[in-house]
């Protein structure tokens, strides 16, 4: 019986930074993944470490700050896995945004940034903008505004944050469900607690005094399954998330290097064109899913794809003869609201429900001060003292050089970063899933590594391989069936 201060639910970025925060400060934490890491909304965000300009004009100036100091900390803790961007935003006749309005709006996210660590905003005529990014549709142009933000390697960066984790102590585990938990009867204040991985249904018995669930979208129902098992009798908590579905399509560069913040002519929505990894990720959309989300409602819809095939290639016309290498679609945890997914808050919220923490709502950005806040909802009851937590800006592990081939990537993602099926490597560990043909080429040599290491038998790699190829079939049919019919 392995003895545990937490048990930690979910391996996405929440979850991931709530073990590092424990482990660094000396508490005996479990995290267990049901999937692989960062396989839900952590590795299908617009990519952007950013204060989020747009909600300046809801007035949540406090989270904007917050997330702006926290853009410059992960840039200081992952300069390998984040990028400074110029981002533009276009000025157009008829547009909904004045150029002064703007021009504030974008002084305020400096303002609110504090101390200069990039560029600050400036603005732009007509003729400068489209210098810059010659692509830009001209007809309508008035100029554009310009701010910085950073770009990460969202998947990645997560896995960094798994590693700096397990480098202090922390036990994860991935592939992996909690079958049972029940107050333990032979040490009181504690749980006894049962763990099956997935493939081999082997178990491991654990002895946990606290749980945190950081289930994402799925929180509403892992908190339900929890507390049945932890209190059983006790009424049902009421849920708490509004989900919603966000889609991105990943272009080959549509622009030379700026990204692009743009204001949809259908619905006034405002979506991104990201430069990241030499590809454009144009997103997203935002459609309100059940909570928990049917598995059905975690994929893409045609919609969707044409939705943003469309308004992208409005502002760059260029778009329309381009074809998306890829399609992400992820489900954002967010707070339920009463004004629909695009009004819901993304401020957290931990709750607390005596052995368990749940911790929903929250950005990717703000990664550090939720975990911050469950080890302070959390110390009290492990009777342990936080003042002086320790939470330093200090190095990620860093990850293996961009120039590394298939086998040496795959060696270090199943001996480091914690990779156990061909789709880790290929989507979280590496670029590979960006490549023209989508690392299909890569597949065999990375397979065959991971085979070695892992024990796999030849169906097994067999098997690895027809699941990546059926993921890109899948991708592509969609994008076919989404694009083909209205000749985009
Ligand atoms: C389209 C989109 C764009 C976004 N863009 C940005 C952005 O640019 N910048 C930004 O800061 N934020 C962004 N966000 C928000 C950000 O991505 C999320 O807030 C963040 O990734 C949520 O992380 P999480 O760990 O809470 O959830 P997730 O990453 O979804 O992780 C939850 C994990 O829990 C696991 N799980 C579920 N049930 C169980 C169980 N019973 N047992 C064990 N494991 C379980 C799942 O497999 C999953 O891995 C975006 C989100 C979306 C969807």
């Amino acid at each position: 019986m392995i003895a545990t201060d937490l048990v930690i639910l979910g391996g996405g970025i929440t979850g991931l930074g709530i073990a590092r925060l424990a482990s660094r400060n000396g508490w005996s934490v479990t995290l267990v993944e049901r999937g692989d890491l960062a396989s839900g909304a952590s590795s299908a965000s617009s990519h952007m470490l950013h204060g989020g300009l747009r909600y300046l004009e809801h007035g949540h100036l406090r989270l904007v700050r917050e997330a702006l100091g926290e853009r410059a900390a992960i840039a200081r803790m992952a300069p390998a896995l984040t990028t400074p961007v110029r981002f533009l935003v276009p000025l157009t006749r008829g547009s909904r945004l004045p150029a002064w309005k703007l021009r504030a709006g974008l002084a305020l996210y400096d303002l609110l940034a504090g101390k200069r660590e990039l560029a600050p905003h400036s603005m732009a005529r007509a003729a400068e903008a489209a210098a810059m990014e010659p692509a830009l549709a001209r007809d309508g142009l008035l100029g554009a505004g310009l701010y910085s933000d950073g770009v990460m390697d969202d998947a990645r960066l997560a896995v960094a944050v798994a590693r700096d984790a397990a480098a202090h102590g922390a036990r994860i585990l991935t592939y992996t469900r909690l079958v049972s938990a029940k107050p333990s009867s032979a040490e009181p204040g504690t749980h006894d607690v049962v763990l099956r991985e997935n493939d081999t249904r082997a178990e491991t018995h654990l002895r946990a005094k606290l749980f945190v669930n950081a289930t994402g979208a799925w929180s509403d129902a892992t908190r339900l399954d929890m507390l049945r098992m932890l209190r059983p009798g006790a009424s049902d908590p009421k849920p708490q998330l509004g989900p919603s579905r966000g889609v991105h399509l990943v272009y080959p560069a549509l622009t030379r290097s700026h990204g692009l913040l743009i204001t949809a002519a259908s619905d006034g929505r405002v979506f991104f064109v990201v430069p990241f990894a030499g590809r454009s990720l144009v997103g997203t959309t935002e459609v309100e899913t059940l909570s928990p989300p049917e598995p059905a409602q975690c994929v893409a819809t045609i919609e969707e794809v044409r939705y943003l095939a469309r308004e992208v290639a409005r502002v760059l016309p260029g778009a329309a003869a381009a074809r998306p290498l890829a399609v992400m679609s992820g489900v954002r945890p967010l707070l339920r609201a009463d004004g629909g997914a695009g009004d819901a808050s993304r401020e957290h919220r931990v709750t607390d429900d005596g052995p368990l923490l749940t911790i929903a709502g929250g950005k990717w950005t703000t990664f550090r001060i939720m975990a911050r806040e469950v080890l302070h909802a959390a110390a009290p009851k492990l009777g342990r003292d936080l003042r002086a937590l320790d939470d330093p800006a200090l190095p990620l592990p860093v990850p293996l050089h961009a120039s590394a081939d298939a086998v040496a990537v795959s060696a270090h993602a199943v001996e480091q970063e914690f990779a156990r099926h061909l789709d880790d490597v290929l989507r979280r560990r590496s670029s590979l899933w960006l490549a023209d043909d989508r690392g299909m080429s890569a597949a065999p040599a990375v397979a065959s590594a991971m085979a070695r290491r892992l024990g796999w038998t030849p169906a097994q790699e067999r098997d690895e391989s027809a699941a990546w190829e059926h993921h890109v079939h899948e991708q592509a049919a969609l994008l076919d069936r989404a694009l083909e019919r209205q000749g985009a």
